[in-house]
This record gives C-alpha cells, sequence and structure tokens, in this order.
C-alpha cells in the first residue's frame, strides 16, 4: 500500500540530507510528492523574507515526484537521488523553466534544453524545485547584483549570503532545499557557503560539464554542489561529474565514488597551510576559528601540519579581475536583442537597437566588466594587461605544483571576514572584489575546493574553512573536510 501523505514538518525538512531524504522516498516513509510539497509550502512561507528563489518549478517537480513514486510503488530499487528536493542557480539552463541569469536581459528567457549536470541529477531521481537567485551573469560577492532583487542571509536577515551563488546557499541554509547546485568563478560556491554555514565544493576545471551553463569567464567557469554535509557534496558529485561531449573541455579523467573515499582515514595526510593567507586583511576571528580548525586535524584527525609559501598570491585579485572580465566581454557580446530575451523597444535603427538593448538590459557591475575586460583585450593593451594576467597566472599554478610536491592538501580560510552588511560595499567594487582574495586562485589554476563550517563569530557569523587539493584529487579534499567535520561534531 502507498503511504499515506505524510508531512513533514519543518525541524525534519530542515535537518534532512541526501540520504535520508532519499530512503525515507525508497522505504516509503513518505512520498516524493509529499516531500516536494512540503518543501513548496515552505518555501512560499519563508522563501518571502530570504528572497533565495526567482523561479519554482512545480510542474517538473511534480511531475518527477510522481515517476519516482510509481516505482516506489513497483517495489524497485530506487535511483541515488530519487525524490531529493534541489535548487538550481539561476545560470544553468533548464528546459522550460525561465532561466535569467539574474539579468533584465534574460528575463524572459525560456530554455530549449537542460544543462549536462541538471539532466544528470534528474536522471539519477532528483527532483528540481527551482531557480535561484544570483549575482547578474554570477558577477559579484554578495547577491547585491542581481536584476531581481537581493537575498538575505538565513542566518541573518540584515546580512549578505554572499555571492556569485547567494541564493542556493542560502536556500540550503534555510532548509528550503536539501541540496543545490551552484557556479563558481572565483569563489562563488566557496564563499556564500562560507557565509551561510553550509559546505561549498567547487572540483577541478574540467571535472564537471559546462554544457548549458550560462557562460561568464569560460577558463574558469565550474559547476559544483552546495550542501548540508560534506558527504550530501560527494554525493552530488559522483553523479555530476565525468567526460560530455557536449563539452570538448570536459575530462576523461576516471570519477571515483567519493562517498567511499571520504571514509578512508586521513591520518597522516600532509597538510600546507600558507603564510600568505594569514596576514593583513584577515578578521582576527575569522583566523582564530581557521587556525582552531586546523589544530583540531592535526590532534584529532592525525594530519601533519606543514607551513608552504604561496609567494605570488598578492598577484591573484589583479590577475583574475582581468582575465574575468576580458573573457566576459566575449561571452556577453552575443546578447544582442536579436538571439536571446530582453529587446529594447523604439529603436529606429539596428545599431540603435543593440546598443539600447545592451543598456537597458545590463545592470551597472556587468556593464563595467565589459567595458574593463574589452579595454583589457584591444590592441595595445593587451600584452600590458590581459597576456600579463595570464603570464601571472602560469606562476600562481607553479606556485601550487611546488607546494603540492610537500603536501596532500593546503588549509586557508575562504574568506577573510564573516558575511557582512546588506549594502556594505554595494558603492564600492574595489572592497568587494578584494574580498576574493582567497577564493579566486583556486580558479585561476584550476584546481578543487572545498569550504566547510568551521564554528561561528561572536556575533553568530558562520565561518568557512577552505582545502584545496591537487587537479582531480577531489577525493582527498571531501576526505579532510569529512574528518574534519566529524572531529567538530565530536567536540
Ligand atoms: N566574486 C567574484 C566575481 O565577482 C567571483 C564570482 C564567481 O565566482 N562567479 O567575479
Amino acid at each position: 500500500m502507498r503511504p499515506e501523505k505524510i508531512t513533514l514538518n519543518y525541524l525534519d525538512l530542515n535537518l534532512l540530507t541526501i540520504e535520508s531524504a532519499r530512503n525515507a522516498v525508497q522505504e516509503r516513509q513518505i512520498t516524493a510528492t509529499a516531500l516536494a510539497e512540503s518543501f513548496f509550502r515552505k518555501i512560499q512561507s519563508e522563501d518571502g523574507n530570504i528572497h533565495a528563489y526567482l523561479e519554482l518549478s512545480k510542474d517538473r517537480a511534480l511531475a518527477q515526484a510522481a515517476r519516482m513514486d510509481a516505482l516506489a510503488d513497483k517495489g524497485e530499487l530506487l535511483p541515488p537521488l530519487a525524490g531529493v528536493p534541489l535548487a538550481i542557480k539561476d545560470v544553468m539552463v533548464t528546459r522550460g523553466v525561465r532561466t535569467t541569469a539574474g539579468s533584465k536581459i534574460l528575463s524572459n528567457f525560456v530554455p530549449a534544453y537542460d544543462c549536462t549536470a541538471v539532466a544528470r541529477l534528474e536522471q539519477a531521481g532528483a527532483v528540481l524545485l527551482g531557480k535561484t537567485n544570483c549575482d547578474e551573469f554570477a558577477m559579484g560577492s554578495s547577491n547585491e547584483n542581481s536584476a531581481f532583487g537581493t537575498v538575505c542571509n538565513p542566518r541573518d536577515l540584515s546580512r549578505v549570503p554572499g555571492g556569485s551563488s547567494g541564493g542556493s546557499a542560502a536556500a540550503v541554509a534555510a532548509g528550503n532545499a536539501v541540496a543545490a547546485l551552484g557556479s563558481d568563478t572565483g569563489g562563488s560556491i566557496r564563499q556564500p557557503a562560507a557565509f551561510c554555514g553550509v559546505v561549498g565544493l567547487m572540483p577541478t576545471y574540467g571535472r564537471v560539464s559546462r554544457y548549458g551553463l550560462i557562460a561568464f569567464a569560460s577558463s574558469l567557469d565550474h559547476i559544483g554542489p552546495i550542501t548540508r554535509t560534506v558527504k550530501d557534496a560527494a554525493l552530488l558529485l559522483r553523479i555530476i561529474a565525468g567526460r560530455d561531449v557536449m563539452d570538448s573541455t570536459s575530462a576523461e579523467v576516471p570519477v571515483s565514488d567519493y562517498t567511499q573515499e571520504i571514509g578512508r582515514p586521513v591520518k597522516g595526510l600532509r597538510l600546507g597551510v600558507p603564510r600568505e593567507y594569514f596576514g593583513e586583511g584577515l578578521d582576527p576571528e575569522v583566523g582564530a576559528l581557521v587556525q582552531t580548525a586546523i589544530q583540531s586535524l592535526a590532534q584529532k584527525c592525525g594530519c601533519e601540519i606543514v607551513p608552504v609559501s604561496l609567494p605570488h598570491t598578492e598577484y591573484a585579485i589583479p590577475a583574475y579581475y582581468l582575465i574575468a572580465t576580458a573573457e566576459a566581454s566575449s561571452n556577453l557580446a552575443r546578447y544582442d536583442g536579436v538571439r536571446y530575451g530582453f529587446r529594447a523597444a523604439e529603436a529606429g535603427t539596428l545599431a540603435e537597437m543593440y546598443r539600447r538593448t545592451r543598456d537597458q538590459g545590463f545592470g551597472a557591475e556587468v556593464k563595467r566588466r565589459i567595458m574593463l575586460g574589452t579595454y583589457a583585450l584591444s590592441a595595445g593593451y593587451y600584452d600590458a594587461y590581459y597576456l600579463k594576467a595570464q603570464k601571472v597566472r602560469t606562476l600562481l599554478a607553479r606556485d601550487f605544483d611546488q607546494a603540492f610536491q610537500n603536501v596532500d592538501a593546503i588549509v586557508t580560510p575562504t574568506s577573510p571576514t564573516p558575511a557582512f552588511k546588506l549594502g556594505e560595499k554595494a558603492d564600492d567594487p574595489l572592497a568587494m572584489y578584494l574580498a576574493d582574495i582567497f577564493t579566486v586562485v583556486a580558479d585561476l589554476v584550476g584546481i578543487p575546493g572545498i569550504s566547510v563550517p568551521c564554528g561561528q563569530s561572536r556575533e553568530g557569523l558562520p565561518v568557512g574553512l577552505q582545502v584545496l587539493g591537487k587537479h582531480f584529487d577531489e577525493g582527498t579534499i571531501l576526505r579532510v573536510a569529512h574528518a574534519y567535520e566529524h572531529a567538530r561534531a565530536a567536540s
């Protein structure tokens, strides 16, 4: 017999992990349909204050839930994400579900196909609740650059959730999705995860297909999970990772079962602590919490702590903001009022239509970046800016190659401060850019990184510990983060 419609109470929904949600559906303690409906009710009543969601995909969610329930009715073994309610950052295209990238220029864009990562989640049984708010074209660190309003941090509504995947992190932290996908070009998975007190994993460049991810900076863009636990991040990565013929930069490297890998002991692993990450600009409370986390990895988990140096760290922000803006200026040329979305009315000529569409369709930060990027790529300045930044990128990669000869992973703070106040940096782009100091390097070098909660400031704001790993060695950083998460829970 099919179970009666059990409505899980709010507390249960807040605590659900992927495994517990899937098992509840498999064991028929609840139907996937009732679970999805409970989440939609909760979102309806709570998300007004947070504004994590831009669009709910109820029809699609309930159709998928019904498919999972039909399988459960037949007594079949369900797929690994069966009935698990997930949220998707609105930079990933979804067939038939409006996809805006947080921009007015895509405000009426309904894609004709699915992003590979999204399709893989759905093939594994996931139920897609909706699309989450983000900075316009993923450009930002606070979610204040969305054309559709800001997101509030569920831990403190007067503060930013981080960006640019602020909606995804806030939805997971508020218990309005079991887990979510975000994208990371310079920190946008790890930093909002740290600000909201959840786990964020950026895989190696090429590990997860970018097909269907609306491009910001193609050599830096990554898709990855935002979850409540490290195990959930491992589970989602296993499903979305792997070669995809639709993305020629997706790698042919075998994907391990990360849920198995996280169980392996970390004793004896060598963890590098880069001296350059603990200097000026680091909030003392964040520094102290991260140092305590590192001590606990040494004392409780048996890791060996090794000082390392990444001497070119100070050049990472300028290099990032040249390369990212250069690539963005080229990628965003496609929004011309003809091929996608919004078109300005009453333009007399084609050129005028382009100009007005882009002027009215893009927000201030996107325009700033298109101008910076166009300048950096222009004849006469290319060598001085873009090429120089690419050379710095190589030096940064060498820093890491050298450090990784001696250590298995590197541990750092995720962000120099906890979540700042809404509006605090909104008028100061440079201050906003500097907040990315600890995250942009991994994107530039293409290595994986994870942020795991490591305590709270005196004001009750979450702080994240970042673990960086070697190319395609997500297994090790997940293991370290998992060991730390458990050591912390046990203390
Ligand atoms: N905050 C960085 C930026 O504004 C990173 C954004 C991202 O990772 N998408 O570019």
